[in-house]
């Protein structure tokens, strides 16, 4: 916790209209105290260190929203399958896909994933992330469940990215549990969700609503345990399939639905009506090579609220940098920087319920900044593919600087 005067002729407040300031931001025991046009009144100048950041671009720290950040192994070896026409249901067939991850996650030490969630957060950090969301979901039996959410909740007693977990035991369905879908449901349910809710292992309860892994019958039968155990909701909606999960998500009242290509007009106005906000992950549109992405202009213009995520995970979007998902948000969605930026800070806050305590610079919020070597905010997607990051504070206190971690 440090008090901290900012300076700079490109302030993206992303407050509610926006403002881009050339100014001041002056942080004191890690919240934000006063924001202003120009130079900081001198008083402030005698107990806070200053940076002088003119020429360069101060947005909020960076949300991401939707991460599946700890997991054991990679899966670089089905990039040459994949190109060669091998589709994801014959990597399964073989063992690859999920079912290795969910091997190799299970087979780690929490030490191990602990240390490997390190590196990634350590990135994370570096491209201007302060906050993410984390998912379990790569163990699905109990000790691997809880073995990954201990693991990112003492990550986050120690790191400086804060992490708010979520429980995804509902990701697939286990080997164990193959052609019994109710009965793993029941075993979640029953055994799993309460304890993590009594061990405040996870905020937040996801499912993966997607034909072939849980329909939203089942979905709705999780999610209505899950809240009354005082999760709050999330699903994987409408990712491929259009399987009515946005409308789903509306009627539980979810705090986010997430990926929704296959997004039907009815859930569009019951998102918007329900102010469920929608997670966009344009990087795994991307990397999956589906030709397509959700269509974020049309919910905008509906009137929904969008937050746009990483994805990070093994499988399908294994990035921890945000700026490479603005250039996908840009090239791919056709969202204009100013829209982008919002969608990774103010409505990512959203999509995690933070929204009172982060996300845009003003008075009262977390002292969380991201200082970016550019003079404007669309010349850091313009200029596509590198690290734009000079800086990054948290809470008032300085963690990253010239671009590496202190
Ligand atoms: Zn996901």
């Amino acid at each position: 916790m440090g008090n901290l005067i900012v300076r700079s002729d490109c302030i993206v407040t992303c407050n509610e209209n926006s403002d881009i300031l050339d100014g001041y931001v002056f942080i004191e025991d890690g919240k934000i105290k006063d924001i202003g046009k120009g130079d900081a009144p001198k008083e402030y100048y005698d107990h806070a260190d200053f940076i002088d950041a003119r020429g360069k671009t101060i947005t909020p720290g960076l949300i991401d929203a939707h991460t599946h950040l700890i997991h054991g192994g990679s899966r670089e070896n089905e990039l040459a399958l994949k190109l060669n026409g091998v589709s994801y249901l014959e990597i399964l067939k073989m063992g690859g896909g999920i079912l290795s991850t969910v091997a190799s996650t299970r087979k780690a030490s929490k030490d191990e994933l602990k240390a490997q969630g390190k590196v990634r957060l350590d990135q994370m950090l570096v491209h201007g992330t302060t906050t993410i969301e984390a998912k379990s979901g790569y163990g699905l039996d109990f000790e691997t469940e809880v073995k990954c959410l201990e693991a990112a909740s003492e990550l986050n007693q120690v790191h400086a990215v804060d992490i708010v977990n979520t429980y995804l035991g509902a990701h697939a369905i286990p080997e164990a549990y193959k052609g019994n879908t109710e009965g793993y449901m029941t075993f979640m349910i029953n055994e799993v969700m309460p304890y993590i809710a009594e061990n405040k292992l996870a905020e937040f309860m996801d499912v993966f609503c997607e034909e072939g892994v849980f329909s939203p019958e089942q979905s709705k039968i999780l999610m209505k345990a899950a809240k009354k155990l005082g999760y709050k909701l999330k699903i994987h909606a409408d990712e491929i399939v259009p399987l009515k999960g946005a409308e789903l998500a509306s009627e539980m009242q979810a705090v986010s639905a997430d990926h929704l290509l296959a997004i039907s007009e009815e859930g569009i106005d019951a998102m918007s009506k329900a102010k469920v906000t929608a997670v966009l992950l344009p990087g795994t549109s991307f990397y999956l090579m589906l030709g397509a992405y959700a269509n974020a202009r049309k919910l905008i213009k509906r009137g929904v609220r969008v937050a746009i995520a990483t994805d990070y995970n093994p499988g399908s979007c294994p990035t921890e940098n945000l700026q490479e998902i603005m250039t996908h948000a840009c090239f791919g969605m056709r969202l204009l920087p100013e829209e982008i930026i919002r969608c990774m800070t103010i409505h990512a806050a959203y999509a995690i319920d933070r929204s009172r305590e982060l996300g845009s610079i003003e008075i009262g919020k977390s002292g969380d900044l991201a200082i970016f070597k550019a003079p404007n905010l669309d010349y850091i997607i313009y200029h596509f593919g590198i690290n734009h990051v000079d800086k990054v504070i948290k809470n008032g206190k300085l963690v990253v600087e010239n671009g590496n971690l202190i």
